[in-house]
């Protein structure tokens, strides 16, 4: 596009992600990077030119492009024949470029990755934004910092041994040790400081003054701090330490959330991982009743934690946990946690989207650029063929998507980021299906 010319979206409705009333007969125009105009198709406008691209996205959905605010990237790899070592940085960072492009194709441009392997995560948004690869905008973390006992430090890794280099979390045992591996993260440029406390939330692995030592340090290099807390302690200390965002909370107790209410704290609950847990991980992981049955519960606790944290205020996010494991399949899952917002909370679709576009982006520092169709925003637009508004599952159905919008250009989305589609070739799809 040259500078003049335009791209124009027309006649469709617009929902825009602040919880406004859908606009039917919207006219959206973009100009490089940004919005320029919202309206409606009969109002005043700058006539069309030839050097226009016309959308016409007539009896179709246009909102915000998504934003899924837990979704990693280089945690896990899935099996590949003929790779050796899967979790060496080199592979890793392959992974992860291919990752983000099925992870853009499914609607959702923007993420927030809360941990994962090397440095890998940040070197793949760099690529991003420096036009290297196409992908999702990323907030991202690096390794978890985790003591003894944390989920980042299972029983698989015994104590003598320390958790090795290629894991997804690094042993921090003193607040010193905290610290410095914050330091050294927010040099090699992460966004987020991600700690993670105990796997089931039964015991507080990470100390009160370890977890604000890591809030002082990251707040002072303009690094914001988030937390994998379960339990009911750790959920109070990390409120008290001042973190900025809280994953699952799920034992949080009615006492607890009126602290982290206090605070002004938002929590991303996480449900679909749990939810794919119960109802695919027999197949998928293998998991016996019991690993199912403590997932259930995890469900229920959390359904009973938002309606909780809903009535005081805090703000709930949308996250999947896309690229926990193989069932976590990236592109596949984004949408889902709409849906149990809706048929598990209670809340209107339009709270949903609300937490999947504009609220979101209020995690990703990005408040005012992107999560709403508003003018000045960035361009991140993804037409939909059917109303979510009327079924939520629609955002799980990526052939409902009629075009995505990433950064003001239209997403090329046979041309797969430049790889292969191995995963969508008959026979090759038990690469990305199991371990
Ligand atoms: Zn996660």
């Amino acid at each position: 596009m040259t500078n003049a010319s335009r791209l124009l979206i027309k006649n469709g409705t617009l929902i825009d992600g602040t919880g406004r009333e859908p606009t039917t007969n919207a006219l959206i125009a973009v100009q490089g990077n940004r919005i320029t105009q919202v309206g409606r198709g009969d109002g005043p406008s700058r006539p069309e030119t030839p050097d226009d691209t016309v959308i016409d996205a007539a009896g179709k959905y246009i909102l915000p492009g998504l934003i899924d605010a837990h979704c990693h990237i280089s945690l896990h790899q899935g099996a590949l024949p003929g790779a050796r070592y899967r979790s060496s940085a080199e592979f890793c960072t392959l992974w992860a470029a291919h990752a983000i492009s099925r992870v853009l194709r499914a609607g959702v441009t923007s993420i927030a990755v809360p941990g994962g392997k090397w440095f890998t995560d940040v070197t793949v948004r760099e690529a991003v934004e420096g036009g290297l690869l196409e992908g999702p905008r990323m907030v991202v973390a690096a390794r978890a910092l985790s003591n003894y006992g944390g989920i980042f430090d299972p029983d698989p890794y015994p104590a003598y041994e320390g958790t090795p280099k290629d894991a997804a979390g690094v042993l921090c045992n003193t607040r010193d040790a905290f610290v410095s591996e914050t330091r050294k993260q927010c040099k090699r440029g992460v966004d987020l400081i991600k700690i993670a406390d105990s796997t089931w939330g039964d015991v507080q692995t990470v100390a009160e003054d370890e977890i604000s030592a890591v809030v002082d340090e990251a707040h002072r290099r303009n690094v914001r701090v988030a937390i994998h807390s379960r339990g009911s302690t750790s959920t109070r200390a990390a409120a008290r330490a001042g973190v900025d965002l809280i994953y699952h909370a799920d034992l949080a107790t009615e006492d607890d959330l009126d602290l982290v209410a206090k605070a002004g704290i938002p929590i991303a609950p996480v449900l679909t991982s749990p939810w794919i847990g119960v109802e695919h991980g027999a197949e998928a992981r293998g998991y016996g009743g019991r690993v199912r049955d403590r997932l259930r519960r995890q469900l229920d606790t959390s359904f009973r934690m938002i309606r909780n944290a809903r009535d005081r205020g805090i703000p709930i996010l949308s996250g999947s946990d896309t690229g926990n494991a193989s069932a976590f399949s990236h592109g596949k899952w984004h949408g889902k946690e709409a849906e149990l917002f809706v048929n598990e909370i209670g809340t209107t679709p339009m709270e949903a989207i609300i937490a999947y576009t504009s609220r979101n982006a209020r995690l990703m520092n990005l408040e005012g650029e992107v999560g709403v169709v508003a003018e000045r925003e960035l361009a991140d637009i993804v037409i939909w063929d059917s109303d979510p508004l009327a079924d939520i599952t629609v955002l799980q159905r990526l052939n409902e998507i009629s075009t995505i919008i990433m950064d003001g250009r239209v997403v090329d989305r046979d041309a797969a980021g430049g790889f292969r589609r191995l995963d969508d070739e008959p026979g090759r799809a038990r690469i990305f299906a199991q371990d």
